[in-house]
């Protein structure tokens, strides 16, 4: 049953639908609606790592510590999120290495623990782990870890639901309208078309968390018409599970040429950047390419079987590389969350955290984050 009316209707249960439902239904009605189900675009295909000493040189992204403070916090709440082979609980299995693939990373390691010693701790001749190829030295950095994307929304969803938010899935956005206009601005409801549900909900707000579906081809006619052209961009990206090899002793998370999570009968291997692509299936080659590149950081998996292939596609903000949170120019009610690129476990369940507050003061969004229309002579 959904109810006659809602505060916020959150359209897209991906990581930012979910931890803004978990997160918005301690304080107001929220219904949370996926054509498909929970985890159904990109947030299916993440292993996901959480590194605050991200990229080449190893810098902490935006507002790191706040943000793992946000997911930790989260975690803590849907504790059945965290999966047994990442250890939650148990420090020493926490922490994802970083092999330097040359000299000159290195120095940047190095550097990068030094200005960082809570984050990461630079180690020139590692033993510790005999499978692990770094002739340059390792950064681990013990502030990381590794938590199953899917699981997490999943245990949001749960988590938004005890809380007392609707979920309905599958239900799909067809269209909104202005409700009675004839109301104060703060009193008229949206009138909100949902494929899957009888009869129109009612809601103060909606709150699209829709990933890529914000962008042409995925976007359907009806938002083509209704939302400007906003500054996204799709990523598609490609990552493959394989069969733990024999002998094969328990990895760490690991960062470099790609990334590898242990799961125990399987480990996860990631992933591809792929700004040019046809379709979203995944491309045998590139697995083939993923392998050749983990074995690079773990010889020991050169020859592991693929057992399966996925794909998805990451909604990113060209420039900024920061998730685009606020309203639709003209529409104040029309609500965007999305762009978490390939920062959604560090930056969804903090941003989730702060809708609350920029519902009542858009103006407190930062500027950075604010909604922006893709450049007109592009
Ligand atoms: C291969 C790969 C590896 C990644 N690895 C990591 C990682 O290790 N760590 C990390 O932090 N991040 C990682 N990411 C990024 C992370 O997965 C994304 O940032 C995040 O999942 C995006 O979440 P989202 O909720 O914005 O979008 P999505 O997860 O795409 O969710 C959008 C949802 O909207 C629904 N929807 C769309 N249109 C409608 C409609 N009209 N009506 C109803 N529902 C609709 C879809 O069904 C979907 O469920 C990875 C991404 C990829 C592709």
């Amino acid at each position: 049953m959904v109810k006659s009316a809602y505060d916020t209707l959150i359209v897209g249960a991906g990581l930012a639908g979910a931890c803004a439902a978990a997160s918005l239904s301690r304080h107001e009605r929220v219904l949370l609606v996926d054509a498909t189900g929970p985890a159904a675009g990109a947030s299916g295909v993440g292993a996901g790592l959480v590194n605050p000493l991200m990229a080449r040189r190893a810098r902490p992204p935006w507002r790191a510590r706040e943000a793992l403070s946000a997911l930790e916090r989260l975690l803590e709440h849907t504790v059945h999120a965290a999966p047994a082979h990442c250890g939650r609980g148990a420090p020493h299995a926490r922490g994802v290495l970083r092999p330097a693939q040359d000299e000159a990373q290195a120095e940047d390691f190095e550097r990068a623990a030094r200005e960082h010693p809570d984050l990461g701790t630079w180690i020139p001749a590692p033993r510790d782990w005999p499978q692990v190829h770094a002739p340059y030295g390792i950064l681990v950095v013990q502030a990381g870890f590794a938590v199953s994307i899917p699981r997490l929304v999943r245990a949001a969803v749960d988590l938004a639901r005890a809380r007392g938010a609707d979920v309905r899935f599958p239900a799909t956005l067809v269209s909104w309208r202005a409700g009675n206009e004839s109301k104060p601005a703060a009193q008229a409801l949206l009138e909100v078309q949902l494929g899957g549900v009888d009869g129109t909900v009612h809601t103060r707000r909606l709150l699209l968390c829709i990933g890529n579906h914000l962008l042409r081809p995925w976007s359907s006619t009806f938002l083509h018409t209704r939302l400007p052209r906003l500054h996204l961009h799709a990523v598609k990206g490609q990552s493959v599970r394989i069969e733990r090899p024999v002998g094969l002793l328990p990895l760490p998370a690991l960062s470099g040429h790609g990334y590898i999570v242990d799961e125990g009968d399987t480990l996860f291997v990631g992933s591809t950047y792929e700004h040019t692509f046809v379709d979203l299936t995944p491309d045998p080659n590139m697995g083939d390419a993923l392998m050749a590149r983990a074995s690079r950081m773990v010889p020991a998996l050169e020859n592991a079987r693929i057992v399966e292939r996925l794909a998805g596609c990451r909604a990113t903000v060209p420039g900024t590389r920061l998730p685009m949170i606020g309203p639709v120019p003209g529409q104040s009610e029309v609500w965007v969350f999305a762009g978490l690129g390939s920062k959604g476990l560090l930056l969804a369940p903090l941003l989730a955290d702060e809708l609350h507050h920029y519902f009542r003061s858009p103006e407190a969004i930062p500027e950075e984050l604010r909604l922006a229309r893709w450049p007109q002579n592009r």
